[in-house]
């Protein structure tokens, strides 16, 4: 079923004119195109009160319309869910792994709708929603690797003579998976894709902002042959909806993917039931980046300037705060803000845009307010100008601003804000206490060619992925498995070896022969 190798999925050469070209033309029908999103319950879409889903780079836009969730919705889906259970639990590995791999097939044939869809509701540019259905497609041919390796056959143990013994692993039950807007495709598929291949029954709950994009997945798992009564998608609002949903005793687990507050909301409601239910939480960082005087200057501004403002700094793994050495600040900080004025900021329908906008005007609202209430007590030191003709949508400009510790930063600021703080050699050990406090341990950038100081850097950061020399974003699946420690998630890393066992119960028989 699957071969040895498996390859990450293919991109396209945007360098190349016919392909670009070629792009531009399919991509173009889509642009007048709407969607629907609902409940889908069994196979069964719920009818209800619809609300607009509107573009985040365009508020006049309707992208299309969703129906939440109602309490009818969610009681059948936990109910259907929970009656899969067995069937699917016992279902042959070769199955689950037959759809997911047909799976990674729709999607790709069906990568440019997503990828209009995906600029369109989340205000993603082009490439940053191709790399989302590549990153979607290597969850799904991943995942079906991994439960094939895991799950076809159990573990024979080693025992006394006579007696035989063997572990296996099982889906666990109900899981449900709630997951963020800003990977509306590859946390959405990913985190379904793995309570599936374990052998769970899934109630799927997207963010607020992208039902739609979900619906189309949904569709697609559906398409390859997931059964209808074991895959179910509930959009809503997470807390409404999270009341219902997490208060009822059949849910088996949780794998949710968003804010740190939110996590701590859905742990507090698990621990009401009655039995432990497993939550596996990824949230977010204070992410850093540390350059010594040994770095390569215009890497390091290349990787910096990447890792903050890509994907509006909309990335978890998104780069907040750059230390640079005292002697090399000035001159690095100019250099950072020359790259900064070449930035364009517009449509991300367009090809040439290398910033759209933020999700929402709440989420510029409260970069506004983090960036007013840092003007007192830290330096702004460059914010781009937008064209008046951005003020139609959610744009927020890229901003620099200079701190005098990390201290000053008391939450996540989701996005295109990058803080620098300028430090001596001698400080490094108090620094990395300083970032070892914020509690968070997400992504970590070094820059330096000096072994000893990476070691030092390496060895003391409690931090879940760790880049030298490089960016910081953009892990591959199967390659760079992603995942924070401390406030930043409970692990275990999406797209690595160890992550489909936190979605089973294991058991062991022991077989007198
Ligand atoms: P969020 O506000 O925490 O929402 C995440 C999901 O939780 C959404 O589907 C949301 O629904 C739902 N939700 C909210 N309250 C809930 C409740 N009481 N019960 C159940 N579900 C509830 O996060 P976000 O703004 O969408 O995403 C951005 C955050 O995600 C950032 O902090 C970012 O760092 C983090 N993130 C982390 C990773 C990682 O791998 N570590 C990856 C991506 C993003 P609604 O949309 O309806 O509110």
């Amino acid at each position: 079923l699957y071969g040895k190798q498996r390859i990450n999925s293919a991109g396209l050469n945007l360098s190349d004119l016919e392909v670009l070209s070629g792009l531009q033309q399919y991509l173009e029908p889509f642009k007048i195109q709407t969607w629907h999103a609902a409940p889908l319950v069994n196979g069964r879409v719920y009818a209800g009160i619809e609300q607009q889903i509107i573009n985040p780079a365009y508020s006049q836009q309707i992208v299309g319309h969703v129906t939440d969730s109602d309490t009818k919705a969610i009681a059948d889906a936990i109910s259907i869910a929970a009656d899969a259970t067995q069937h699917w639990r016992l279902s042959a590995v070769n199955k689950r792994v037959t759809y997911l791999l047909k799976a990674a097939e729709l999607l790709e044939e069906n990568r440019l709708e997503l990828v209009a869809l995906c600029v369109r509701e989340a205000g993603k540019t082009i490439k940053d929603a191709l790399d989302e259905v590549r990153e979607a497609v290597d969850f799904c041919r991943y995942y079906a690797q991994s439960a094939q390796e895991l799950f076809a056959q159990p573990l024979t143990l080693p025992g006394p003579t006579g007696e035989q013994n063997l572990l296996y692993q099982y889906g666990r039950g109900v899981f449900v998976c709630i997951s963020p807007w800003n990977f509306p495709i590859a946390i959405f598929i990913g985190q379904v894709t793995a309570a599936l291949a374990s052998g769970n029954t899934v109630i799927a709950k997207p963010a607020k902002q992208t039902p739609l994009i979900a619906m189309r997945c949904i569709q697609l798992l559906h398409q390859a042959g997931i059964p209808k009564d074991v895959l179910h998608f509930l959009p809503g609002d997470g807390v409404t909806v999270g009341r219902y949903l997490l208060s009822d005793q059949r849910i088996s687990g949780v794998a949710f993917t968003g804010s740190l507050t939110t996590a701590r909301v859905i742990n507090q409601q698990l621990a009401q039931l009655p039995g432990i239910i497993p939550l596996i939480a990824e949230t977010g960082g204070q992410n850093v980046m540390i350059a010594d005087s040994s770095a390569h200057s215009e890497q390091l501004i290349m990787d910096a300037v990447q890792s903050a403002f890509n994907s509006a700094g909309q990335r978890c793994s998104a780069l907040r705060v750059l230390y640079i050495p005292h002697a090399n600040a000035d001159n690095i900080i100019s250099r950072i803000i020359g790259v900064m004025q070449q930035l364009v900021v517009a449509d991300p329908q367009d090809f040439t845009t290398d910033i759209g906008p933020v999700i929402s005007m709440d989420a510029a609202r409260q970069l506004r307010e983090h960036v007013e209430t840092l003007r007192e007590h830290a330096s702004i030191l460059f914010q781009m100008q937008l064209d008046k003709s951005l003020n139609k949508g959610c744009f927020f400009p890229p901003t620099l601003i200079e701190l005098s510790s990390l201290e000053q930063l008391t939450k996540e600021n989701f996005g295109p804000v990058l803080h620098v703080i300028r430090y001596h050699s001698n400080e490094l050990e108090q620094l990395i206490t300083d970032i070892n406090s914020s509690g968070y341990g997400l992504t970590m950038g070094i820059h330096s060619r000096i072994h000893s100081t990476i070691n030092t850097l390496v060895k003391n950061s409690k931090v879940g992925n760790i880049y030298i020399n490089r960016n910081m974003i953009s892990a591959v699946v199967g390659v760079q498995p992603f995942g924070g420690t401390g406030l930043s998630g409970t692990g275990p890393k999406a797209g690595g070896p160890n992550y489909l066992q936190r979605f089973t119960n294991e058991q062991t028989l022991t077989t007198n022969t």
